[in-house]
């Protein structure tokens, strides 16, 4: 199928890896022009090259730390305005609701909350004139499906959803979609580090830690990054234009309720 977005230009935060990058690359090979975002240069320069000889797309590479006001002015100086944006940031440390500070409290909100909002505060009013927008957050199951540990994530992704869940109902009547992308448990840099935690404080090797958790997954197995980018680039789609305020959980069947 034809997207409909070819020479549609998109802003896609925390992409030199994992979620982010896949959501790059599916838009990308959709012939949508991305600028990517992350904090370290050289992996975001690899991921440039290879987004660009996988696609043949125009590929901007931004090095900058998006939950920064600094950060997201040399993203948004990049690609001032974008058809697509696509927020995500790393998430969140695991923890004891007892030790968290007010400090960490306020940069989980900064990272999973208030920098997707500024994102969408500074680019949302374009889309609306031009009659064409779509807006994915990567957010979590998590927000379904809360892990006690990951506390601060389950607070600052469910602010963001609840904001989410009024503005995408305002945005719809003029073409611009907001949509929340929910991953389960996707074989990426930052859940290998999480299962190698796990993995170490068991005493137990890092493929036990994984065979452990996909069993508790009906698919079976864990996400392959790739089909959480083709989930994004559906969601960015000119066919998509009736789908807002959605929260799509792609997590290979393990949240166990009907809806
Ligand atoms: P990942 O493989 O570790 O990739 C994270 C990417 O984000 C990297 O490119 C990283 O590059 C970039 N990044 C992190 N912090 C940034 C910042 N402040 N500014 C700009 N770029 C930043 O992680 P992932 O698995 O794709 O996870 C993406 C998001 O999905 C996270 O919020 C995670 O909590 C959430 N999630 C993932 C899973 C899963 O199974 N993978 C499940 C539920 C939720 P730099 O470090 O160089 O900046």
């Amino acid at each position: 199928m034809d997207l409909g977005i070819r020479g549609r230009a998109a802003l896609v935060c925390a992409a030199s890896k994992g979620l982010g990058k896949a959501c790059a690359t599916s838009l990308a090979r959709e012939g949508v022009a991305v600028t990517i975002v992350a904090r370290g240069r050289e992996a975001l320069d690899a991921a440039a090259t290879e987004i660009r000889a996988a696609t043949g797309a125009d590929v901007t590479a931004v090095a900058a730390d998006i939950t920064t006001p600094e950060g997201r002015a040399a993203a948004l100086a990049a690609c001032p305005e974008p058809d697509i944006l696509v927020t995500n940031a790393g998430g969140p440390p695991p923890g004891d609701f007892r030790e968290w500070t007010r400090e960490d409290w306020l940069r989980a909100l900064d990272a999973n909350m208030l920098t997707p909002i500024e994102l969408i505060k500074a680019t949302v009013d374009h889309m609306i004139a031009q009659r064409f927008g779509r807006i994915v957050n990567i957010t979590s199951g998590a927000v379904k499906m809360p892990l006690l540990a990951l506390g601060l994530s389950n607070g600052a992704r469910a602010g963001l959803t609840g904001f989410v869940a009024g503005l995408a109902r305002q945005t719809v009547k003029h073409n611009v979609t907001i949509n929340n992308l929910l991953p389960g448990f996707f074989l990426t840099d930052r859940s290998r580090t999480t299962l190698g935690a796990i993995a170490k404080s068991r005493n137990i090797t890092q493929e036990e830690a994984i065979a452990e958790r996909v069993k508790t997954i009906p698919a079976g197995r864990m996400g392959d990054p790739a089909e959480f980018g083709e989930a994004c680039a559906y969601l960015c789609s000119a066919q998509a234009g009736y789908v807002t305020g959605q929260n799509f959980l792609i997590d290979g069947g393990a949240y166990p309720g009907t809806f």
